[in-house]
């Protein structure tokens, strides 16, 4: 039974090597027939949407429901608030460092120092206006819980399953049935999203195939030296600031922590979207990390929308990049500004692809750079939005461990256990 389910883990991840290099040889394949209409528009489309809204049809649900479950058992208005305290400060701290960091490569690597601009596509821009912060506070409580479901307002689910499930604690026996039929559906849900992950090899194949079939090879060059500082960036983050809060807060193993969470990174590289990692995050926080559902189901759908480390890492390097390429100089005050403002952005900004790119408007007005500038790194936007993502639901994952060690309650035996398998 557990040989077969290892397997998954190891599919995924065959799905996402082969997907690369089917995706970078259909890519120099004549244009046409076989190459656009059946292969990229075709199989590779067919594949990846089936397995993308497939995850993202358990989102809701499985938010709604595995929150009610875990407040009505935290059965501790104290302790929510204490959880939610620290998960806040939590996120807001890597994020604020995320960005000090990035502006610290952008500076160091000038990733927009002698750029030919002309080699450039420049992709018209939508611009965001400045959300005042009491308004993505305030639009977190919902008009209507039916209509926060259907437009998947993470934040606002969120709100609704809480208040549900105090409500459910403050009644205790009284409404037993109900907690109980909770439970059932949690059951119930997580096994339907086991059903979907069935499918993530293949789908993970089809998504990045699409990708790399299709991204433009000769805008990316020009942009080489701002991906890689992304990257850089990222890769720092991960390996040294969650290694190094997860050892020295938990002291326990990184590497066992990445190993097991391997396949939700795969899934967020895949998509780019941390909404449609919330599934199968949870599951491995609960299953496979030991965290208890009260704890994992607030803070990963809370993080999707709110912790963003990767994508205050893209814009940080994407702010010293454009102010580069339009030789404005950054003085300290800036730079400053630009912490607050994208450590701000971050609360409000969707986990979908390319909502970061759309908050940058939004830094870049903050201190008065050209928001066309994001035109000119948008050709490329999803290469970087990849690995942002899988870095901003890392982030979530490691602030959820922590925490619940914290608390006292991580199932040390369950998280240092060697069972990769995605369920029990
Ligand atoms: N795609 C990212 C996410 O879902 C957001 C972004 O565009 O940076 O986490």
């Amino acid at each position: 039974m557990s040989k077969k389910r290892i397997g998954i883990t190891t599919k995924i991840f065959i799905g996402l090597l082969i997907g690369l290099v089917v995706g970078i040889l259909v890519h120099s394949l004549p244009g046409g027939t076989f190459r656009d209409d059946i292969l990229i528009d075709g199989i590779f489309q067919l594949l990846g949407q089936i397995f993308l809204r497939g995850i993202m049809m358990m989102v809701v649900p499985l938010v709604f429901i595995s929150l009610v479950n875990g407040t009505a058992s935290m059965g501790d208005v104290k302790k929510l608030g204490r959880v939610g305290a620290r998960t806040m400060a939590f996120y807001l701290t890597t994020t604020a460092f995320a960005i000090s960091l990035a502006l610290v490569l952008g500076y160091l690597f000038k990733p927009g120092i002698g750029l030919d601009l002309g080699s450039i596509e420049q992709i018209e821009t939508t611009v965001k206006e400045k959300t005042p912060l009491a308004q993505i506070l305030y639009e977190m409580v919902p008009r209507n819980p039916i209509s926060a479901m259907a437009e998947g307002n993470m934040l606002q689910i969120i709100v609704f399953a809480i208040i549900t499930g105090v409500g459910l604690s403050a009644l205790g026996d009284k409404v037993k049935t109900i907690v109980q039929i909770f439970e059932q559906l949690n059951e119930l849900v997580m096994k339907m999203v086991e059903f979907v992950m069935l499918f993530a090899p293949l789908g993970v194949f089809g998504l990045i195939a699409r990708t790399f079939a299709t991204v433009g090879y000769a805008a990316l060059v020009p942009l080489l030296k701002y991906i890689i500082t992304v990257y850089i960036g990222l890769i720092l983050h991960s390996s040294l600031v969650y290694s190094g809060i997860l050892k020295g807060f938990t002291g326990l193993s990184p590497i066992k922590f990445y190993k097991k969470f391997f396949p939700a990174m795969s899934v967020a590289f895949s998509t780019a979207s941390s909404n449609a990692t919330v599934p199968i995050s949870l599951e491995i926080n609960e299953k496979q990390l030991g965290v208890p559902r009260s704890i994992a189901a607030f803070t990963i759908p809370l993080g999707a929308t709110v912790n963003m480390d990767g994508t205050a890492i893209m814009q940080g390097v994407a702010t010293f990049f454009i102010a580069q390429v339009y030789n404005i100089p950054l003085d300290i005050g800036a730079m400053l500004t630009v912490v607050l403002t994208a450590t701000l952005a971050s609360i409000g900004t969707a986990g979908v692809p390319g909502a970061g790119t759309i908050m940058l408007s939004m830094v870049l007005q903050s201190i008065g750079l050209p928001v066309e500038g994001i035109g000119l790194i948008m050709g490329i936007d999803r290469l970087v939005d990849m690995g942002r993502t899988t870095i901003n639901i890392t982030g979530d994952a490691v602030c959820t461990v922590i925490i619940a060690k914290k608390e006292g309650e991580l199932d040390e035996e369950i998280f240092n256990s060697d069972s990769k398998a995605l369920s029990k």
